[in-house]
């Protein structure tokens, strides 16, 4: 017999030999239905691949991200099945699972896939989903395989085994399908119940463009035909709310190929929903206690030298400057200048903890392949802060930053959320990780602590914690259910030694402080491609850049126009008269596809009666009001930052 110990501590023991999926049947039928694969031992492993010794065991879902890809890597495979069945001959390089769905990357001999073959290549998926093919591990002695693939002329797999040690090898076959791979699946193939096959692209062999193109097709697929549907009518209105499209259309961002790629040029309109969230940022950190420095957007080398940013993120920043001799570096993060500022004077235990906070402007560099709209820049504003305090502190302003994004989240609309909480790698410790084995795992203890007190959502991640202390990520979703990495807040060990940062502690001792890193609104690029997706373009009234939009019927009334401008303006609304000639049909349209959200509409009718007629945004006719009435309602809703 073998003890399985499952994630919420109980031990149940069975067989030697039994399978993830025979346990989850042990447990009940509606379970071991949903079993997609298995994590054991931290290992994610096949649900039908016996357990053969004492063992940890979480059984995977489409719930779990590891549970999806399995999910999505057992498609890629039956892809194949189908692709080889159509067009026998077809020789297959790699099959993964990516964000949203999978791919595989195969060589035709020269055959164009076309949006016909597409949907063949589907229905023949669907048939041989339905088949109920089981994947079937199998291991397989290095010659065999290479034996295997000779046969079947597939030089691409013969390529990927030559990289491979005997006794490492395993086979999967599900129905006349065989391919080299080291797993996991899915149990069988009639757990696939909707595909969609979403495009065909080229893509060079090992990336290299020297090699040969061979032909991608990407596919996405789900346990039921109602989460497809929901996804395909996600992806429509993704499309729709492309940040990019939306803030072309609405005058926010552009870019200009002599200013260069991923830097760019923020608009009026753009500058507006920046100033305003900067406001939001400043009100909210004066209420917490933090202070606003400003620092220069270059430094000597040395500094970064003492970070350790150089030579760990070297490939991360802009190539140095020479001046006088000396090398300068663009900042790629706000973090050494804010440690020179606490350096600056000599502290004492009573001013921790001192909460530095700066909208600083950062450069780094990304491949320009890697460049995508606001998402992947080369020049950001960052909502940045670095909380010093002891580690007696921590609990409280751990907290303290927690609320911090929570009340965000709320002013945004932001529904869903979670933190994932990434931990050190004790394998790598001194290599990926500062070697100081013990502090990491206080440190972790510390955040893991504060997290659960707290009741925040939170998962953990092994082995992806930042170079110098855990890390959070902070993972939101937008309004259409698409997700976002929007902002880390990171403790900090290390960076306090390097930079000799101490303070005066009350046994009048020096001592190093921890330090928080967060950025809980991210940075303007993203946040606000976020906001973009997430608003669809109609920001609520406080960050709209045009607020009210006045539209006199006819000229007559421009004189009425205007001085209800004057008197919006004295208080300090965003507003605009369009003083064209033009129809009021028409005027009524344009302002609606600047997504601006209160029209005044000025007519014979309200001159007269000293009124005016509003209409709100997506909304229609609000009736009219008396202008002060009108004010009123206003303020609230901006000063109260109301979603609606
Ligand atoms: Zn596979
Ligand atoms: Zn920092």
């Amino acid at each position: 017999m073998i003890k399985i110990t499952l994630p919420d501590g109980s031990v149940r023991e069975y067989a030697e030999g039994t399978t993830a999926l025979e346990i989850a049947r042990s447990i009940s039928e509606g379970l071991a239905r949903k079993v997609l694969a298995a994590q054991v031992n931290g290992k994610v492993w096949d649900a039908t691949r016996p357990i053969n010794s004492d063992s940890s065991l979480k059984l995977l879902t489409w719930d779990d991200n590891d549970g999806k890809s399995t999910f999505w890597h057992s498609s890629a495979h039956l892809l194949a099945e189908a692709v080889e069945s159509i067009y026998p001959g077809v020789k297959f390089w790699v099959g993964p699972a990516i964000d949203n769905g999978f791919y595989y990357d195969m060589d035709l001999g020269g055959r164009q896939l076309t949006e016909d073959d597409l949907r063949v290549l589907e229905k023949k998926m669907n048939e041989l989903a339905r088949e109920n093919n089981y994947y079937i591990r199998k291991d397989i002695s290095k010659a065999d395989a290479v034996h295997y693939f000779q046969d079947k002329g597939d030089e691409y797999k013969l390529d990927l085994l030559q990289g491979l040690q005997d006794g490492d090898i395993t086979f999967y076959s599900q129905g006349k399908f065989t391919d080299l791979c080291r797993g996991p699946h899915i149990p069988a193939t009639s757990l696939i119940k909707a595909i969609k096959l979403t495009n065909v692209s080229g893509a060079f062999w090992k990336g290299d463009e020297k090699n040969k193109m061979l032909t991608r097709v990407y596919g996405v697929s789900f346990p039921n035909q109602k989460q497809l549907d929901e996804y395909l009518l996600m992806l429509e209105e993704a499309k729709k709310r492309d940040h990019r499209k939306l803030g072309k259309e609405l005058g926010i961002f552009t870019f200009d190929d002599e200013v260069g790629p991923g830097l760019p040029l923020w608009m009026p309109n753009g500058a507006v929903i920046i100033e305003e969230l900067e406001k939001l940022a400043k009100q909210t950190e004066d209420k917490a206690g933090y202070k606003r420095v400003v620092t220069p957007h270059l430094a000597k080398e040395s500094l970064y030298l003492t970070s350790g940013h150089l030579p760990y993120y070297a490939d991360g920043m802009f190539p140095p400057m020479e001046m006088d001799g000396t090398k300068y570096y663009l900042k790629a993060m706000n973090c050494p200048h804010h440690h020179k500022i606490f350096a600056a004077e000599s502290r004492s235990y009573r001013e921790l903890p001192l909460r530095l906070a700066e909208y600083g402007t950062c450069y780094r560099y990304e491949q320009s392949g890697e460049l995508f709209g606001l998402m992947r820049v080369r020049c950001l504003h960052m909502n940045d802060a670095h909380i010093y305090c002891t580690r007696e502190q921590f609990f409280e302003e751990f907290k303290a930053v927690n609320d911090m994004y929570l009340k965000y989240f709320k002013i945004f609309g932001i529904d869903k959320y979670v933190m994932r909480f990434s931990l050190h790698d004790p394998a790598k410790l001194g290599e990926k990780y500062i070697n100081e084995p013990e502090l990491w795992l206080e440190t972790e203890a510390l955040v893991r602590d504060a997290l659960v007190r707290t009741k925040t959502p939170f998962v953990e991640v092994a082995g992806e914690g930042a170079f110098y202390g855990p890390k959070i990520d902070v993972q939101i979703w937008s309004a259409i259910g698409r997700e976002f990495t929007l902002a880390t807040n990171q403790v900090d060990f290390a960076q306090g030694s390097r930079f000799k940062l101490s303070f005066t502690n009350k046994d009048n001792h020096p001592e190093t402080p921890l330090i928080i890193h967060r950025a809980p609104l991210g940075t303007h690029e993203r946040f606000i491609g976020f906001l973009l997706e997430h608003y669809a373009g109609k920001f609520p009234l406080w960050l709209a850049p045009v607020q009210v939009k006045i539209l006199p019927i006819s000229d007559k009334f421009q004189g009425y126009a205007q001085t209800i401008l004057e008197t919006l303006k004295n208080d300090d609304i965003r507003a605009e008269v369009d003083d064209r000639s033009e129809k009021i049909g028409k005027k009524i349209r344009d302002t609606e596809l600047m997504k601006v959200p209160y029209m005044l509409i000025i007519g014979e009718k309200e001159v007269n009666e000293q009124k005016i007629s509003v209409r709100r945004q997506g909304k229609g006719d609000g009736g009219s009001l008396a202008l002060q009435e009108f004010l009123d309602t206003i303020r609230t809703e901006i000063r109260e930052r109301k979603s609606e």
